[in-house]
């Protein structure tokens, strides 16, 4: 099967995630997907490919003494952006602007996609290359794989998540019960991409308790929760708000405002790739805090601040041959390589920290998370691809 014939069937299915369900999946659709997947790894050779009821599996022996690495991908979709009755269309891209029914891509982002054939979604709905175009190079590299000398690649694992949108990709995976020594996610934009390095990641609920009084008879009595959080969020440096910040620079951004006169609430994220900063920003709050309480009474306000996850920089720089043979990979197909700082998460960075170090290729996609998204079929050709040489690579590598 091609790699597009793969990822329009995969796009058939909804499976947009959600972050108000308690189940996990937190859609049954998403089941529906990592059981067919499973039963597709085994239908192109793969050994003890199940899906768990969380997460789908599977294994390729290698040459005797190679290193095993997991190649992961996600199968939600964005709950930004409707992921239902996807209609994937290719385009035969020779320039210019795409129109779709319900949306046009400019020109401009389609600069490097000249000459290469363009799946996009009719624009009511996003495409779903995040992460499908990684699932789709992934099954196409393993069914050419299987076929190939046990003793010319590593051992191979091959694992598809669901909810990696809502931050819970890989809640429960067990890395001791994986087996694997380390992984590649694939899930990243334009060809080339290799990420290792993202944000220091927090949570950050603010509670404000006032006191509530007739507006008429208030005069040095009311003490408005609002206004309070209104204080608070002022306190915080405007520079340092995502709509002012790039590369390196970290940000505080509030997300959720909700309450009245007696009791209000807002909800930031703080996000700095320094871990120095990033607990210097989580410092700045307890003492904006502190200074708060003083000045409006003890209870005021509380802050709850909870780490959601950490960059995997530290990690993948003990382990620099992940990054090394990523480069070598492209180069082999001829792509050039190319890293950035990413300015978010990824599953990598949680199963980095869980003992399995991640670090995260491109999917060949652009414009995640929106009507626009398109990737080219060449680019999900060429990350198969990439996946062979890295088996190829390892196959031979001490680690
Ligand atoms: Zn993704």
């Amino acid at each position: 099967m091609k790699v597009e014939e793969r990822f329009i069937k995969y796009v058939s299915f909804d499976t947009t995630s959600d972050e108000n369900s308690e189940t996990y999946p937190s859609t049954h659709s998403q089941s529906v997907l990592l059981s067919l997947l499973a039963e597709e790894l085994k239908s192109v050779g793969m050994s003890n490919a199940a899906f768990d009821g969380k997460y789908t599996t599977a294994y390729l022996p290698g040459k005797k003494g190679s290193p095993t690495v997991c190649f992961i991908s996600h199968v939600d979709t964005s709950p930004d952006v409707s992921g239902k009755d996807i209609k994937a269309t290719i385009t035969d891209y020779k320039g210019g602007d795409i129109v779709l029914p319900y949306a046009t891509i400019s020109a401009s982002e389609l600069k490097d996609c000249v000459g290469t054939r363009v799946i996009t979604s009719d624009g009511s709905t996003l495409l779903g290359a995040d992460d499908k175009a990684g699932v789709a190079a992934i099954m196409t590299a393993m069914e050419k794989l299987v076929k190939t000398d046990p003793s010319s690649r590593c051992n191979i694992k091959v694992m598809f998540t669901p909810d990696e949108e809502i931050g819970n990709g890989v809640r429960d995976v067990d890395v001791r019960a994986l087996g694997a020594d380390f992984g590649y996610t694939i899930d990243g934009g334009p060809l080339g991409e290799i990420e290792y390095e993202n944000f220091n990641a927090a949570g950050l609920e603010v509670t404000v308790f006032g006191r509530s009084i007739h507006p008429g008879s208030a005069k040095n009595i009311m003490k408005n929760a609002i206004d309070l959080l209104f204080e608070f969020h002022s306190l915080l440096p405007v520079e340092q708000r995502p709509v002012n910040t790039e590369g390196y620079e970290g940000f505080y951004m509030i997300k959720g405002v909700s309450g009245g006169v007696e009791k209000a609430e807002g909800s930031y994220i703080i996000r700095d790739h320094d871990m120095h900063k990033f607990n210097q920003k989580k410092e700045f709050v307890r003492s904006a805090i502190e200074f708060l309480n003083r000045k409006y009474g003890e209870g005021t306000f509380v802050a709850e601040i909870k780490d959601s996850y950490y960059n995997m920089s530290d990690i993948i720089n003990k382990n620099f041959h992940l990054i090394e043979s990523a480069r070598l990979a492209f180069e082999r197909v001829g792509v050039t390589p190319k890293s950035i700082p990413i300015r978010g998460g990824t599953d990598g960075a949680m199963l980095s920290y869980k003992g399995l170090p991640c670090p995260n290729l491109s999917t060949g996609g652009y414009n995640f998370h929106s009507r626009t998204e398109f990737v080219p079929i060449e680019s999900m050709e060429k990350m198969s691809e990439v996946v062979i040489e890295l088996v190829r690579i390892y196959a031979n590598k001490n680690t």
